[in-house]
């Protein structure tokens, strides 16, 4: 009953967690996927896009600004009349400066080559000079105006981004280059933004990989593509096509990573989230899911276990009781004894037994028939609780007789008990639908000698309830191995069955009396 308790419990266990385990990283692995797959195919294009168009309306203002300036008639006609009083074409370009809050601003001449700004002349442009470049790009180029990326000499060469304009004298001919310059702040700062609320880096490289704009925090990784742990594998790859979503491994996490090419720098957007960071959270989900699980797991094995237990109480007192009386049943005398006899033989006390029938019982069936047969044996059996220790083991031994176990009780003792027990029934009529019963019963009392086993002890007392069934009903008889029974000297006195209402008298008790006529052989014990 025990195992299969525990049984029932493992089984029970490893059903729930079996199931709590399998719902429960199934939506995470579920949750996962569809949160990376959203990572790839919204988070990270969307990034991309949100930077790209601020950097567009970023550049739209100056665009308009350099337009304004190429097509301002003063300017033109400024350099048409010969570029005289540099000054003015300096006030000029201080006032756009001012006005539009711009890094600069700027005007070369086609004419005499010079470079001028905001402060005045800065220099003559020279074809052979790298940093002058872009002068002859912007001359030679098809459309009015261009986007570029560029160290500032003016600035400190602080990276600007210069909005080139062409620019045309009245009869469409090429007469020099304006425009404005901003600094990458505003985009650096939505850069820096992004970074710190969703934990993305976010950086720019240019078609030779390296990393023209970034947030402050990314200065660690290295200023190539071709030298970042990870990525120099795929700096290729990114630098050649316009539009890339990948993973890849850095220092053992996975990292997603969006790519977008951007025309008006010539740069290469990157966007990317560590997987690790991006899943934390429903990593905690999962955790606190499979606590949670844990925990009700937890308790519907306890209240499983007591369930079970209460069950197994309940049914063990259902197998071991008599379900009319509520004493133990023959069928636990076995164990239940053998534990008293342990119990008492561990302590060295002495154990005493008491087997008692009902006198004519058979009469009470007769006269009052079976319900108020059973009536007396329930109430004899309350009466007989009441009268033994907690500790004393009573059983009903068959229809109308029973066996009292009396631990730490010697043959003495037990007399006693049996004595007290038999006044107690005997003293007190019942009753049963108005009809007043009086009953009696004939008690056989033995101590057990040590090492006895229960059989010895059982016969005894049957010989001593026999003794006292043959000496007349309602007495208690004492009954040791030493007097042996001999059916030769059968001495019996018969009482009469009882005449209800009144009772037969009560024999004095005999305690330790000679017993020589009592038989013990079953063919007599039937006599009973
Ligand atoms: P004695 O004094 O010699 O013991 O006489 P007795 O009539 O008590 O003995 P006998 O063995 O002849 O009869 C026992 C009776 O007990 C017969 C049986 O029907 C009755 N009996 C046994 N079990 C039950 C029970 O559970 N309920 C009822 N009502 N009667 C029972
Ligand atoms: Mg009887
Ligand atoms: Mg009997």
């Amino acid at each position: 009953m025990q195992s299969s308790k525990h049984r029932i419990i493992i089984l029970l266990s490893l059903l729930l967690l079996l199931g709590f385990l399998t719902t429960s990283l199934a939506s995470y692995f579920v949750s996962r996927s569809s949160l990376l797959e959203e990572i790839d195919q919204n988070t990270l294009p969307l990034t991309s896009d949100n930077i790209y168009s601020e950097i567009q309306r970023d550049l739209l203002r100056p665009i308009f600004i350099s337009s304004l300036m190429a097509s301002d008639t003063f300017l033109r006609d400024w350099v048409l009349n010969g570029e005289q009083q540099p000054e003015q074409i300096t006030r000029y370009l201080k006032e756009i400066q001012t006005k539009y809050n711009t890094v600069t601003s700027f005007f070369v001449s086609e004419k005499t080559r010079t470079y001028y700004h905001t402060n005045g002349i800065l220099k003559k442009v020279d074809p052979d000079e790298p940093r002058d470049s872009w002068y002859f790009r912007v001359r030679e180029m098809e459309p009015a105006h261009e986007i570029n990326v560029d160290p500032d000499m003016a600035n400190t060469d602080a990276m600007t981004i210069f909005i080139n304009y062409k620019v045309f004298d009245y009869g469409g001919n090429y007469i020099g280059a304006a425009g404005v310059g901003l600094t990458v702040n505003a985009v650096k700062t939505l850069i820096e933004t992004y970074q710190q609320r969703y934990n993305r880096d976010i950086f720019f490289a240019d078609g030779k990989g390296n990393i023209t704009l970034s947030s402050a925090g990314f200065s660690g990784r290295g200023s190539r593509l071709q030298e970042m742990p990870g990525l120099a594998e795929l700096a290729t790859a990114i630098t050649t096509q316009d539009n890339l979503t990948l993973t890849y491994q850095r220092q053992g996490q996975t990292v997603h990573l969006n790519t977008r090419y951007i025309k008006e720098f010539g740069w290469h957007l990157l966007v990317e989230q560590t997987e690790d960071e991006a899943i934390e959270q429903i990593f905690d989900a999962l955790l606190a899911n499979l606590g949670i699980c844990a925990l009700i797991t937890a308790i519907v094995l306890f209240i499983t276990n007591r369930a079970l237990s209460a069950y197994q109480n309940k049914l063990e007192t259902l197998a071991s009781t008599d379900k009319l009386t509520g004493a133990y049943n023959r069928n636990s005398f076995d164990a239940l004894f053998a534990q008293a006899s342990a119990d008492c033989h561990r302590n060295q006390e002495t154990l005493s037994m008491i087997l008692f029938d009902l006198d004519h019982f058979k009469s009470v069936n007769d006269t009052f028939g079976h319900h108020a047969g059973d009536s007396v044996l329930t109430n004899v059996s309350e009466r007989v609780q009441a009268s033994v220790r907690e500790s004393d083991l009573f059983f009903r031994w068959g229809g109308e007789e029973f066996l009292i176990v009396l631990k730490a009780c010697d043959q003495k003792g037990a007399f006693r008990i049996a004595e007290t027990v038999r006044t107690a029934i005997h003293d007190a009529p019942l009753y049963y639908e108005q009809a007043e019963i009086l009953v009696t019963a004939s008690f056989g009392v033995a101590q057990a000698d040590p090492q006895e086993d229960a059989n010895s002890l059982i016969k005894k007392v049957d010989q001593a309830l026999y003794a006292a069934k043959a000496n007349g009903r309602n007495r208690s008889d004492n009954r040791s191995q030493r007097r042996s029974c001999s059916a030769h000297h059968l001495r019996v006195r018969t009482t009469p069955p009882p005449q209800f209402k009144t009772m037969p008298p009560a024999l004095p008790p005999s305690q330790d009396q000679p017993l020589h006529n009592v038989p013990c052989s079953d063919a007599n014990r039937q006599k009973h």
